[in-house]
């Protein structure tokens, strides 16, 4: 280091010493308290005279205004004056008219006229004036005079009188009309004092003995009264005496009415008798006074009496005293000096600290340089002799040294290089030079611990060699810019062109694994965590691989499941531990159908192979993982299950059966599906017919059976609708009527498939034909009508023509048939009709159809019958009815006609022909049968 400054170190150091440090901080603080006294001190005595002004100012204030009152009092009773001089003769009420405004100042104002007497005539005088007064002022007046207590008394005997004529007050009574004022007393001497000085005069404090209690000490002022100048008692002499005004005023009206709150708060005023030393002050006006050097008093002397008003300040007054202030500045003075000399032991103490460290470091930088130089001179030896190439850049001076090793590396001798940095920039390949560069300026700039690039270098042959340059600024200017960079290059071709083969069979993996889609591929580390992760995973799984490579493979697995799939308890350790459980000791493989966990949670369902990658060394390097997404197959095998599931249902709730018939060309059958309701329908199995169809067909009704069969054919021929109503013979419940409805179609193989259903309509059957019933019977008799007979009557005509057979009408007629419904009623004649209609069809055939033609007139269709063989029958009726009574109405008969078919009939023809034989019964007698005319001459 260089001697002046250790001299100045040497110099501070002894500045700052502990001992120096501690005096120079006591001297600051003290000098801080005194500077703080001094400020205190002057601030202090200028609040005293600012105090004493301020009171001064106050006193001042208040004994003028004081002065000035008694200045208006009197400038009062002179304006009383001025009216007396001014007017001569003043009357009662123009006295109170002129006083009446000054009342507000002064407790009263009166006016005694002077009245002169005589020993001789004193009497009458007395009297003479007492009744001129009464006239003047219109009321009783007397005269008398006041004792020194202020108690009237009669008049005494006097020269002079005084009395009262007119007086006004606020008040007070104590000057009543007809007083003398001249009466002996504090009045008598302010009379005699203004008497004699021709002037205003005040009398001492009185006490008057009315009015309010606050007004009641006061002054009276006294104005004599002399004849105006111009009259002629003034010539050649003093102008003769009138009397006296006089005016009473308080104490208070003087001394405090009217004054600011801030002399009544800050004064206090005492007025004192002189006369009567000793004696308690006369009046005191305003809050007590304190105890304070401060005062001011003013004399008042009139006559015989002398007083004195003194003023003092009250603690109102001391409160605002601004000796506090001084206080305000004393204590932050001091605290401040105390801090500021603390602030600067503090401020020295860490300089010499820091200058000890500075200090300290110095020596342990100097240590560290010659360490480093000694390293550097080992590191560079070092290196050379293994062979890496060392360079050394002086960037001031743009030198670049290259060591032995280096231009070795290149295949040049020692001396084939110089030390220019051309010699390198001249060798680097283009491809990397960019790079290179943006690298040294990076760490030349400090933003990078140290420069490291792999690059390119040309060899002596022309050859390029790969090398990693590595290299650190080991010198810096005090502006930090780089001054020395050292570095190596090592020979990495051999890594390099490992990289390269690794690269492209990377790669060619790389591609092989983007280009199955359908499948994710995932390879675990040893660690647990993805390594790889394919397209096919990440549109399985949702997944970015930028965001689960590296990740735990853990949010993949539902580890639950995968250990319930493989049927393995569930191991602690998380996913990698699972798959170790899969896989156990020594499988390498596993394949098994389970669910991996997308990324919105969602179960994906897969075929999942897991196998262990081994390592050269025959450790397991982590897991290779292929799912294979089997979801669309899992929902297509659930949809045909609920597929069949519904139609179970559907099958179990429809009344019948739901069916599949297949006849195949050889002619054989089978139901290839049939629900349950073949059971109620065929009173078969459905595995029973599933292969042959014979069980059901066999149940069929004989008379149908044929029916069925061939309109089955005609649907498989046209491919139409099947549509049937048949009957079946079942085992236990007997004769059913089915109704079948289905659909074919042609399978490829050249049998005919036909979907329909098959139901039980017997009942319906059943229905239907009560349904027919009613419409072709006669629902009082139960036999058939009309309408069903002229139906069935064509029928027989028509097999007539086809079979020639004969065919016979007997028509039948109640006889006298309204009797019976006269004689016994409506209801006897129904039963008569009835009970006929039992005995006639017991006994017809089951071929012979019996019909209600309409009424009392029945007719019965006699097929396969001769015209003879009808006229028998027709007779056998007729006695069938005659011979038996009927219940309550006795005996019936009926008449027949007979008519049997000829050729070329119509029913029409035969009818007429039967109604005709009936009518000659009727015509005959009744009761008997009549047939055709020619059978009848036959
Ligand atoms: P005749 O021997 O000439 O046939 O005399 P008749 O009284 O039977 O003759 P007619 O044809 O004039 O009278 C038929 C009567 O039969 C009239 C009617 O009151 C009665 N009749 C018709 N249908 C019914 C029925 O359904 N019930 C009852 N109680 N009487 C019927
Ligand atoms: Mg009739
Ligand atoms: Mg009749």
């Amino acid at each position: 280091m260089p001697a002046p400054r250790n001299a100045a170190s040497r110099a501070t150091a002894s500045l700052c010493s502990r001992r120096g440090q501690w005096l120079l901080c006591s001297l600051l603080t003290l000098a801080g308290f005194a500077l703080t006294a001094l400020l205190t001190r002057q601030l202090w005595h200028d609040s005293q005279a600012f105090h004493r002004q301020h009171f001064e100012q106050l006193a001042e204030e208040r004994f003028s205004r004081l002065d000035e009152r008694l200045r208006e009092r009197q400038r009062d009773l002179d304006s009383v004056r001025h009216l007396f001089e001014s007017s001569g003769e003043v009357s009662p009420a123009e006295f109170e008219q002129f006083t009446r405004p000054l009342l507000s100042d002064n407790l009263a104002l009166s006016w005694a006229p002077l009245l002169q007497t005589d020993m001789a005539t004193r009497r009458e005088q007395l009297q003479a004036f007492s009744n001129r007064a009464e006239i003047l002022v219109g009321s009783r007046f007397q005269l008398r005079e006041a004792d020194p207590a202020g108690n009237l008394q009669p008049l005494q005997a006097r020269d002079q009188y005084f009395p009262l004529l007119f007086s006004v007050s606020r008040s007070i009574t104590d000057l009543p009309l007809g007083l003398d004022m001249a009466s002996p007393g504090p009045r008598r001497d302010a009379l005699e004092a203004a008497l004699r000085s021709q002037q205003i005069s005040a009398s001492a404090v009185l006490r008057f003995t009315s009015g309010a209690e606050q007004d009641r000490l006061g002054l009276l002022f006294v104005a004599p009264l002399r004849a105006p100048a111009s009259t002629q008692h003034t010539r050649g002499g003093e102008a003769p005496l009138l009397g006296a005004l006089f005016s009473a005023v308080s104490l208070r009206q003087l001394l405090e009415e009217g004054l600011a709150a801030e002399f009544q708060s800050s004064l206090a005023l005492e007025l004192h008798d002189l006369e009567d030393a000793g004696s308690p002050p006369l009046y005191r006006v305003g809050t007590p006074a304190t105890d304070s050097p401060l005062h001011a008093s003013r004399d008042l002397r009139s006559g015989t009496w002398h007083y004195r008003l003194t003023l003092r300040p009250t603690a109102g007054f001391l409160l605002q005293n601004p000796s506090l202030a001084a206080w305000t500045v004393a204590l932050p003075g001091a605290s401040l000096s105390l801090l500021l000399g603390i602030l600067l032991f503090v401020l020295l103490s860490q300089r010499q600290r820091a200058l000890a460290l500075v200090a300290r470091r110095t020596a342990e930088l100097q240590r560290s340089r010659e360490a480093l130089r000694i390293s550097e001179e080992r590191w560079t030896l070092a290196l050379d002799g293994a062979g890496d190439g060392v360079w050394d850049w002086d960037l001031l001076a743009d030198r670049l040294y290259f060591s032995p090793a280096w231009k070795a590396l290149l295949g040049h001798a020692e001396d084939e290089i110089g030390d220019s940095p051309e010699e390198w920039r001249s060798r680097l390949h283009p491809d990397d030079a960019e790079r290179c560069q943006h690298a040294l300026l990076e760490h030349l700039a400090g933003r990078t611990p140290r420069y490291r690039c792999e690059k390119r270098l040309r060899c002596k042959d022309g050859s390029w060699l790969w090398l990693l340059a590595r290299g650190k600024v080991v010198e810096r200017l005090a502006d930090g810019q780089p001054k020395r960079i050292i570095g190596t290059h090592v020979d990495i071709s051999v890594r390099k062109a490992l990289e390269l083969e690794l690269r492209q069979s990377n790669g060619r993996l790389q591609g092989l694994l983007e280009a199955a889609t359908q499948v994710a591929i995932i390879a675990v580390g040893a660690d647990g965590r993805i390594r790889t992760f394919n397209a096919g995973a990440q549109r399985l799984l949702g997944y970015e691989r930028e965001d689960i490579q590296q990740q735990p493979l853990d949010p993949l697995l539902d580890c639950p499941r995968l250990a319930a799939s493989a049927g393995i308890d569930v191991p602690a350790g998380g996913a990698l531990a699972l798959l170790e459980a899969l896989l156990g000791n020594r499988r390498q493989h596993r394949e098994l159908e389970t669910f991996l966990l997308r990324r919105n949670r969602e179960p994906l369902p897969v075929t999942l192979m897991l196998s262990a990658i081994i390592e050269p060394d025959g450790q397991r390097g982590g897991y290779l993982l292929l799912a294979l997404d089997i979801g669309e197959r899992l929902r297509a095998r659930q949809a045909l299950e609920e597929r069949s599931q519904l139609l179970e249902k559907l099958g179990a709730q429809v009344p019948g059966s739901i069916y599949q018939y297949r006849l195949f060309s050889d002619g054989r059958s089978c139901f290839p599906y049939a629900s349950a309701g073949i059971r109620e329908v065929y009173e078969v199995e459905p595995e029973q017919v599933r292969s042959d169809a014979t069980a059901v067909l066999e149940r069929i009704h004989p008379q149908d059976r044929e029916r069925i069969i061939s309109s089955i054919q005609q649907s498989a021929h046209e491919l139409t609708r099947w549509q049937e109503d048949y009957r079946v013979l079942l085992p236990q419940r007997g004769l059913r009527w089915l109704r079948g409805d289905s659909m074919p179609e042609r399978l490829a193989d050249g049998s005919v498939l036909w979907h329909g259903f098959i139901a039980d309509i017997s009942s319906l059957k059943q229905v239907e034909h009560e349904l027919r019933m009613l419409t072709i019977t006669d629902p009082l008799t139960g036999i058939y009508n009309r309408r069903y007979f002229l139906d069935h009557l064509g029928r027989e005509l028509a097999r007539h023509a086809r079979t020639r057979r004969g065919v016979s009408l007997i028509m039948l007629d109640i006889d006298h048939f309204k009797r019976v419904n006269d004689t016994w009623g409506h209801d006897v004649g129904d039963q008569v009709l009835q009970e006929l209609c039992r005995r006639i069809g017991a006994r017809l055939r089951r071929l012979d159809m019996f019909c209600r033609f309409g009424g009392e007139e029945f007719i019965i269709i006699c097929p396969e019958t001769e015209h003879s063989q009808a006229l028998y029958l027709a007779e056998v009726l007729r006695h069938l009815v005659q011979d038996t009574p009927f219940a309550r109405v006795g005996q019936v008969t009926a008449s027949f006609g007979v008519s049997s078919v000829r050729p070329g009939d119509s029913g029409e023809t035969l009818l007429q022909r039967a109604d005709q034989a009936l009518y000659a019964a009727k015509e005959h007698g009744r009761n008997r049968v009549c047939g055709e005319p020619e059978a009848i001459s036959a």
